[in-house]
C-alpha cells in the first residue's frame, strides 16, 4: 500500500492547522453537514471570518496583498485538514472571489489592481461572480457576443450572460467581452472587471431542478467600467480566461478525494443500515466506486506534484474534472438505487452547497442524497462539460488532430 507523505515543513504546518482546529471548533464537532441548514449557513459565514482572522484564507497569496505567504503545498495541507475536520476552506462565494478573481489578478493583474482588489476579496468586502457563458455561447465560449466599446476612459458593455452562480450576492463580475469584432474569434476578447451596482446591470434568478436559484441571467445595457479594469491586455483575454478555467477545473484535484471518501463511507454505512450490502450488484457497484475514489486520490497527488514542480496547472486539469464529476454523477445514482422507492419522499435537509459532495457529517437522509444527485447532474456540465474536457485532453494533451470545423 502506498503511503505518500508531504515534506517535513508541510507536515509541521499540518500540526499548526490541527492545533488551530482543536482551539476553534466546538466540543463534539461532527462536521458542518451535521448542522441544520440555517445553522450551517451561519457557521460557514462565521468560519470564513475565523479563517481570515488567522491568516488561513488566501494562505498561498503573497503577504503584501493580505495573504499568508505560504507555499502551494501548505495550502493543500490546510485544505486536507479542513476537509478531514468537516469545515469549509472558504466562504460560499469564494470559488469565484478568492479562487477565480483572486487567481486571475495574482497571475495577470497590475500592481495597482492587486493592491486594490486582493485585500478586499480576502476581507469579504467584495464578492465576485463569473461572467463567461452566454445564451448561445457555452461550450464554444469563444463565440461570445457581449460587446465592450471604448468611450473615453471607460468601456461601455452591452449584451447578456447566463448561469452566473451567486450573481445576486456579487458586487463585482469578471467578464469576457468582445472588444474587436473583426478579429478571429479567440483574438478579439478582453477580460474585464465590472462593478455590478449600477443601473446598466440587471440580474435575474434562474430556478433549477431542486427549486432553488443559485444561478442567474445578467443583462448589460450601457453598463460601464474603467479602462483600468482590464486584466491582461485588451484583445488578449482568452489567455486569462483559460488560466482561470484551469484553476476552476483542477486546483482541488488533491483535496476533492478527501471529501469524496467521506461521502463514500457514508454511502457504505447507508447500504449497511438498509441491509443492501448482501445484494451482489450493489456490492459490485460499491467496490467500483471505492476503486474510483482511491484512483482519484493518486491522480490528485500526481497533478499536485506537477503544479509544485512547474508552478502551473495545464490542460491535464481536465483529467481531474472528468474523473471527479463522472464519479460523483455515478455514485449519487448508486445512492438513489440503495434508497430505492424511499428516495421519492424527501426527509432531512438538502446539501448546503450546490455542487460536488454533500458536506462531511451530513445525515444519511433522503434529502441529502437526492440533493447530491441534483448536484451530480450539474457537475459534468459546469466548468466545461465532459465532452469538452475530452476534446481538450485529445487535442492539447495527446496531440490528436483538432475536431472538424474548429480553428
Ligand atoms: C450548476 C452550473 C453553474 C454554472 N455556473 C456558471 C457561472 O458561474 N458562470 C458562467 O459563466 N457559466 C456558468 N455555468 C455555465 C457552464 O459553463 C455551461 O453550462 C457549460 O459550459 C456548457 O455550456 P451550455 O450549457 O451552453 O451547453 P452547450 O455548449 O450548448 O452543450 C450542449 C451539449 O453539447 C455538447 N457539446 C457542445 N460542443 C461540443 C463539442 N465541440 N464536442 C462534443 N460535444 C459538444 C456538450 O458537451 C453538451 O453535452 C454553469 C453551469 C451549471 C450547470
Amino acid at each position: 500500500m502506498m503511503d505518500p507523505r508531504h515534506s517535513p515543513e508541510a507536515e509541521a504546518f499540518r500540526q499548526r492547522v490541527q492545533a488551530f482546529l482543536a482551539e476553534n471548533l466546538p466540543e463534539g464537532w461532527q462536521g458542518i453537514g451535521a448542522l441544520p441548514r440555517d445553522e450551517a449557513l451561519v457557521f460557514q459565514s462565521d468560519w470564513r471570518k475565523t479563517l481570515h482572522a488567522n491568516g488561513l484564507l488566501g494562505v498561498s497569496w503573497p503577504k503584501e496583498y493580505g495573504g499568508g505567504g505560504l507555499t502551494k503545498l501548505e495550502q493543500v495541507v490546510l485544505v486536507e485538514e479542513l476537509a478531514k475536520a468537516g469545515v469549509p476552506a472558504m466562504g460560499a462565494s469564494d470559488l469565484y472571489s478568492v479562487k477565480m478573481a483572486g487567481g486571475a489578478l495574482l497571475a495577470w493583474g497590475t500592481e495597482e489592481q492587486k493592491r486594490h482588489f486582493l485585500p478586499r476579496i480576502l476581507s469579504g468586502q467584495d464578492l465576485w461572480c463569473q461572467g463567461y457563458s452566454e445564451p448561445d455561447s457555452g461550450s464554444d465560449l469563444a463565440s461570445l457576443r457581449t460587446r465592450a466599446e471604448l468611450d473615453g476612459d471607460e468601456w461601455v458593455i452591452n449584451g447578456s450572460k447566463i448561469w452566473q452562480t451567486r450573481g445576486r450576492e456579487a458586487n463585482w463580475i469578471f467578464l469576457l467581452v468582445r472588444t474587436d469584432p473583426t478579429a478571429p474569434k479567440h483574438a478579439g476578447i478582453t477580460f474585464l472587471l465590472l462593478p455590478m451596482d449600477q443601473p446598466g446591470v440587471d440580474v435575474r434568478p434562474i430556478r433549477n431542478i431542486s427549486g432553488s436559484s443559485p444561478f442567474n441571467k445578467i443583462f448589460f445595457t450601457d453598463a460601464r467600467t474603467s479602462t483600468a479594469n482590464v486584466v491582461g491586455k485588451v484583445n488578449d483575454g482568452w489567455a486569462v480566461a483559460n488560466s482561470v478555467l484551469a484553476l476552476e477545473r483542477g486546483d482541488e484535484a488533491a483535496t476533492h478525494p478527501v471529501q469524496f471518501r467521506a461521502e463514500f463511507d457514508r454511502l457504505v454505512a447507508m447500504a449497511r443500515e438498509r441491509g443492501r450490502l448482501g445484494d451482489p450488484v450493489i456490492r459490485d457497484r460499491i467496490a467500483a466506486a471505492y476503486i474510483r475514489v482511491e484512483t482519484m486520490r493518486y491522480l490528485g497527488l500526481r497533478i499536485l506534484t506537477g503544479v509544485l514542480t512547474t508552478g502551473t496547472l495545464g490542460p491535464e486539469a481536465s483529467i481531474s474534472k472528468v474523473q471527479w464529476s463522472e464519479y460523483h454523477r455515478d455514485v449519487t445514482r448508486l445512492a438513489i438505487d440503495v434508497l430505492g422507492a424511499d428516495a421519492m419522499v424527501l426527509e432531512g435537509r438538502a446539501p448546503i452547497r450546490s455542487h460536488q459532495a454533500d458536506d462531511p457529517g451530513a445525515p444519511n437522509s433522503t434529502a441529502s442524497w437526492v440533493g447530491a444527485l441534483y448536484n451530480g447532474v450539474a457537475d459534468t456540465i459546469y466548468a466545461g462539460t465532459s465532452q469538452i474536457q475530452r476534446n481538450i485532453l485529445g487535442e492539447r494533451v495527446l496531440g490528436l488532430p483538432k475536431e472538424p470545423g474548429s480553428r
